[in-house]
């Protein structure tokens, strides 16, 4: 007899931060889809991600912020600082615009509590993406397959022979991220401190009545512990007063890197594109592949090449923007020549002084701002 072949709209193949949010959101379109994953099971992630307006309603919508259990941290202030004594820039004025920070593992934990609920997730799948192609017949746990798109969110992990003509770029830097005590309350105020060693963010955490903050160094010299400690009482104590840092370290690779346009598949997340983590934007920008995703499929049909052409342009304008602008901040601050220096100076006036430049940098940072639209 000859095997069934299930026909379905959609594969997603990885199931992590965006992944399994790029599930959900077609299945909220109606459309059929299945998501695989590589693990059995929800990594511990210590990790926080500052969740921008764009992506709290984005949340909101697929039925997933209302059921966070611990309460978003809403940031009510960003100090942007740095070793170059530039007057702060201190953006307060929306609280809206600020953003949330809530937990990696929780939010992966509830995606994949509704993939399951809609029997569209299959775990423990390694398959070897060569392999795969649009219409063609797989074959996933002894049934048969075939999808009219395939999208591939695997983080930063992509291994298909295409990728070799990708553009990577600062192989080699982490990012550590840790987390400390503190004697005085954080009043929900984000910063984020330009060290000549790299971008150190320090986020307010919900937890321990505000005395409890997380902080992320990403570097591309080679550091330690107590020298991330050291930089942190230094430029901290002021606002934090005392403080007691966790025993563990947890150190991530990055690798800023924008992906060549792809024939057979649709890449979304890290496996698209990811920047550096100075703004927090990396996961912000993957809810946004989604959303144009979503808003494409309303206007060519599944099919069509045309789909996947657009999607990867209009997406690619954006990375490569905040590509470009994180490259040069992480410049800028590598290199504290004269000039750099007081370009940087220059920027920070311009934000606090004008208008119109302020408003897009807050728009942009809630993610309502498009340069395409
Ligand atoms: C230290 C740090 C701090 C950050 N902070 C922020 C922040 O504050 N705000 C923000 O917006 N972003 C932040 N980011 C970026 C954000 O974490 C990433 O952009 C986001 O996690 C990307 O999600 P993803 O789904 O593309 O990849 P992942 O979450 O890595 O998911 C990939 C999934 O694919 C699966 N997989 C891998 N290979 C295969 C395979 N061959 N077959 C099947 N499955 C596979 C994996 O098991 C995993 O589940 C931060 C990043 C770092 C490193």
């Amino acid at each position: 007899m000859k095997n069934k072949i299930f026909k379905y709209d959609f594969l997603i193949v990885g199931a992590g931060l965006i992944g399994s949010l790029t599930a959900l959101a077609l299945n909220k379109k109606k459309l059929k889809v299945l998501a695989i994953d590589g693990k059995n099971f929800i990594p511990k992630d210590q990790r926080t991600l500052a969740v921008n307006a764009n992506s709290k309603e984005f949340l909101e919508q697929l039925g997933i912020w209302s059921h966070l259990k611990t309460k978003p941290q809403q940031i009510n202030k960003i100090i942007i600082k740095d070793y170059i004594n530039t007057p702060p820039l201190i953006l307060s004025n929306d609280t809206e615009a600020m953003g949330n920070v809530i937990n990696n593992s929780e939010l992966l934990k509830i995606a994949h509590q509704k993939l399951n609920n809609l029997q569209i997730l299959k775990s423990n799948i390694n398959i070897n993406l060569d392999s795969l192609s649009p219409k063609k017949v797989t074959k996933i746990h002894n049934k048969h397959y075939s999808f009219k798109k395939i999208v591939i969110s695997i983080g930063k992990k992509v291994t298909v022979n295409e990728t070799k003509k990708s553009l990577t770029f600062n192989n080699g830097d982490y990012s550590y991220v840790g987390f400390f005590k503190h004697q005085n309350d954080h009043n929900n105020c984000a910063y984020e401190f330009f060290d000549k060693d790299g971008p150190l963010a320090v986020l307010p955490s919900p937890y321990m009545n505000n005395k409890r903050s997380t902080f992320i160094f990403s570097t591309n010299t080679r550091t330690s512990y107590p020298k991330i400690k050291s930089v942190i009482k230094k430029k901290f104590f002021s606002s934090h007063g005392k403080m007691l840092f966790d025993k563990q370290l947890h150190k991530f690779p990055i690798v800023p890197h924008l992906l060549k346009y792809h024939k057979k598949f649709l890449f979304v997340g890290d496996s698209l594109k990811s920047i550096h983590p100075v703004a927090g934007q990396g996961w912000n920008l993957g809810v946004k592949d989604i959303q144009e995703l979503i808003k494409l499929i309303d206007q060519y049909p599944l099919e069509s090449e045309a789909l996947q052409s657009i999607y990867y342009s209009r997406r690619m304008v954006e990375s490569s923007i905040y590509l470009g602008f994180t490259s040069m901040i992480n410049f800028l601050y590598e290199n504290p020549t004269n000039l750099n220096n007081n370009f940087v100076r220059f920027f920070y006036k311009s934000l606090l002084n004008i208008d119109f430049l302020r408003d897009i940098f807050i728009k942009q940072a809630m993610g309502r701002f498009s340069l395409i639209d």
